[in-house]
């Protein structure tokens, strides 16, 4: 099993930003971490073979915070001796005091969410760091003795352009990070990017722009030894992330915090959002047994987001060779349209298929 962590807490929420996360609540860290550790306790027992602290920003708790929640972890589950532990950082906000503290506690993998190696484009974010700030938190991580690294960055931000893109990437290609992720912004309603998209457009690289910003991406981080397993993500040999790799394989996993979900036996649990129910009691608010053809759509679903895509003998294993023969045919038209590609067993994305692949995984859905 997985296990996932969820810290709500940020410095400031950042302009683009709908996850669940919340500026200026640090005063309420101590009560947080009562009822992770209420309900590490009540959902025990298993032992984890990952385990993902994500946010929100978790590098703004304080000293200290991650000492008393690895206890509680370790009260409650057996970490497998392998097993991969990461944090999302952000860059103004990780010292090195922390940095030893995350080492200490077992944490083998920092990912920041650096976005870009531009202060401008930092600036237009929203963001609370600019590149020097991650130069040195960059630098407190390798002093910990954190050997994993991952870095975050963004393409269509305002004001960005394909030269601007590859000059961040060639920055923090200099670092030699173990893992990079590569997102595109999606402008999510209700955000202050929202309302600047609606009143200027022309502030964001459009839709052809972005485009050949991916497809660059792809091949300068190919060439720099960086190999595409997800559209997203990029890893050296040995370092994709297991525990996202696992939720694009459907490994069950728990998640403990404000708004966390779980998939255990094929049911789906989902954590309260709202902070004052779940400060003072609980916990899985929903429960959904997913029916057969859930579990078939999110298997093709998800394991087409990544490079190895999906191969007729693991369907066919899993739910029988009718089901495998028939998705397989319908991926035939994809790759005519030089969408997908195929090897003896496997259908997968090709670059220009990854561009589409919300349209397209919308299409294949029942
Ligand atoms: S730091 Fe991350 S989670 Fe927090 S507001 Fe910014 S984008 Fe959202």
């Amino acid at each position: 099993m997985e296990l996932y962590i969820h810290i709500p807490f940020c410095k400031r929420k950042c302009d683009y930003c709908d996850f669940l996360s919340f500026g200026g609540r640090e005063y309420y860290s101590q009560n947080y971490l009562n009822a992770l550790c209420r309900d590490l306790k009540r959902y025990g027992g298993h032992t984890v073979s990952t385990i993902y602290i994500g946010g929100g920003t978790p590098s703004v708790m304080p000293l200290g915070f991650y000492d008393k929640l690895f206890e509680c972890i370790r009260e409650n589950f057996l970490i497998l001796p392998d097993a991969e532990i990461s944090i999302e950082v952000n860059p103004g906000t990780l010292t090195p005091a922390k940095a030893v503290e995350y080492k200490r506690v077992g944490i083998n993998r920092i990912s920041f969410g650096l976005q870009s190696a531009i202060d401008e484009e930092l600036q237009a974010l929203g963001r609370i760091h600019n590149y020097t700030d991650f130069l040195k938190s960059y630098e407190s991580a390798r002093k910990a003795g954190i050997q994993n690294i991952s870095i975050d960055l963004m393409a269509g931000i305002p004001g960005q352009t394909e030269e601007s893109l590859k000059s961040s990437l060639s920055k923090v290609c200099m670092l030699h990070p173990e893992h990079l992720s590569v997102y595109m912004l999606i402008i999510e309603n209700g955000t202050p990017f929202s309302d600047l998209y609606k009143e200027h457009p022309e502030a964001f690289p459009d839709e052809e722009m972005v485009s050949k910003m991916y497809e660059m991406t792809i091949d300068f981080l190919a060439k720099k030894g960086y190999e595409q397993y997800e559209i997203s993500n990029f890893a050296r040999n040995g370092y994709s992330c297991r525990h996202n790799i696992g939720y694009w394989k459907r490994v069950p996993y728990l998640g403990i915090g404000l708004g966390a979900s779980s998939l255990i036996d094929d049911t789906r649990y989902r954590v309260t959002s709202d902070w004052d129910d779940y400060l003072k009691e609980l916990s899985y608010e929903s429960e959904e047994k997913l029916s057969m053809k859930d579990i078939k759509n999110e298997a093709v679903m998800l394991g087409l987001r990544m490079k190895e895509g999906i191969s007729y003998s693991a369907l066919a294993e899993e739910f029988g060779e009718g089901f495998a023969g028939y998705t397989i045919a319908r991926l035939g038209k994809y790759a005519e349209e030089g969408y997908m590609e195929h090897d003896y067993d496997r259908f997968f994305f090709t670059t220009k298929g990854f561009l589409v692949s919300n349209t397209i995984l919308a299409e294949l859905m029942e």
